[in-house]
């Protein structure tokens, strides 16, 4: 159901959604919203009110910082009470950083943030642009018999499905279909007509405040593992200044090289207060330290397991769980436990 009275707030960070190609020069150019309902007159047709935010100027998603999502937030928040429901226009490249970062900074949310954008601008004739922006407003806007939003929770709409924001990877930088959510199903699959999968979408007790998180500490790094990676890259990184987080991408279940100076590197830093996150390498699957001896000394060496996360995930919790003032064995105790459906135990 999709009633007339619903409102939702149209959000254009930027990104090749937004794009417009000068017919003069054929430049891609960025878009204000009279000329985005210009190329989408389909928007008038909706039959929920649509307003629109723009950020000035628009950012290419490969700019996006945490000032931006802080910025998010703060709309979201400000405006809650008017609108049934968001819809963020985004670039892909990042999408899915800033999905992950929001679910952890809009606590209690009850109505859906829908992320979208495209890998054709929606002022050229082919573009998945269209069709991706309008069924994110029909998703933001809809609700069950009582008046309830189906989805609330922030997500990503791309290609045909709806995903869970935190659970999702931009893995395709040329085909529409470009984000997979690997470890967690589908919450809605849109054909004809728009398939719920509703016992894997998050559900509302009651009614619950949103409550605005603002504080992320950025002094985190990604160490990808590689045969043959030397000594003193991984020293480099565990030493730099500042650093309290690292996520270590791993291979397979979570298995990395048993030589002495790289379990002994990791145990020092984690002796020194640096949380130690261990995210596998492949796109599908989980981290399972026990499950060999190659997994089982990282355990030993005091590092925690990111279970089923996604780079994107560990990175932007670790920078909400930083920001929060929380000791290093808080932060590790807290990794383990899902805030916003992002692992699954
Ligand atoms: N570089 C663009 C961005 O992320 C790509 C896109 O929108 O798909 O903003």
């Amino acid at each position: 159901m999709n009633p007339s009275n619903t409102s939702v707030l149209l959000i254009y960070t930027g990104g090749t959604i937004g794009m417009i190609e000068n017919a003069e020069t054929g430049a891609l150019e960025n878009f204000n919203f009279e000329q985005l309902q210009k190329h989408v007159p389909e928007l008038q047709k909706s039959n929920c009110s649509i307003d629109s935010y723009q950020f000035d100027p628009p950012m290419d998603s490969s700019d996006m910082e945490p000032e931006a999502w802080r910025k998010l937030v703060r709309i979201i928040y400000d405006t809650y009470e008017r609108y049934n429901g968001f819809v963020i226009l985004h670039g892909t490249d990042t999408m899915a950083f800033t999905a992950s970062a929001l679910s952890f900074m809009l606590e209690g949310l009850s109505k859906p943030v829908i992320l979208t954008g495209s890998q054709l601008p929606i002022g050229v004739l082919r573009t998945d642009g269209k069709e991706n922006l309008m069924t994110s407003i029909e998703i933001a806007a809809a609700q069950d018999k009582h008046g309830n939003p189906l989805v609330p929770e922030v997500c990503i709409f791309f290609e045909n499905h709806l995903m869970r924001g935190n659970r999702t990877t931009k893995m395709n930088a040329e085909n529409f279909n470009a984000f997979r959510s690997f470890n967690y199903p589908i919450l809605a699959e849109v054909g004809i007509h728009i398939k719920y999968n509703y016992s894997v979408i998050h559900t509302i007790q009651e009614k619950q405040e949103l409550k605005p998180h603002y504080l992320l500490d950025t002094n985190i790094a990604v160490l990808k593992l590689f045969p043959g990676i030397h000594e003193n890259v991984v020293a480099a990184t565990l030493t730099i200044d500042g650093l309290r987080a690292v996520v270590l991408e791993t291979y397979g279940s979570g298995n990395a090289p048993r030589k002495q100076w790289f379990l002994r590197l990791l145990r020092e830093a984690s002796t020194r207060g640096i949380v130690i996150v261990n995210v596998t390498q492949c796109s599908a699957g989980t981290v399972e330290m026990e499950r060999y001896e190659t997994g089982y000394h990282l355990l030993e060496s005091g590092i925690v397991s990111g279970y089923d996360s996604t780079t994107e995930s560990a990175v932007t919790k670790l920078m909400f769980l930083l920001g929060h003032g929380y000791s290093p064995e808080e932060v590790r105790e807290r990794m383990a436990r899902p805030l916003a459906g992002e692992i699954t135990l």
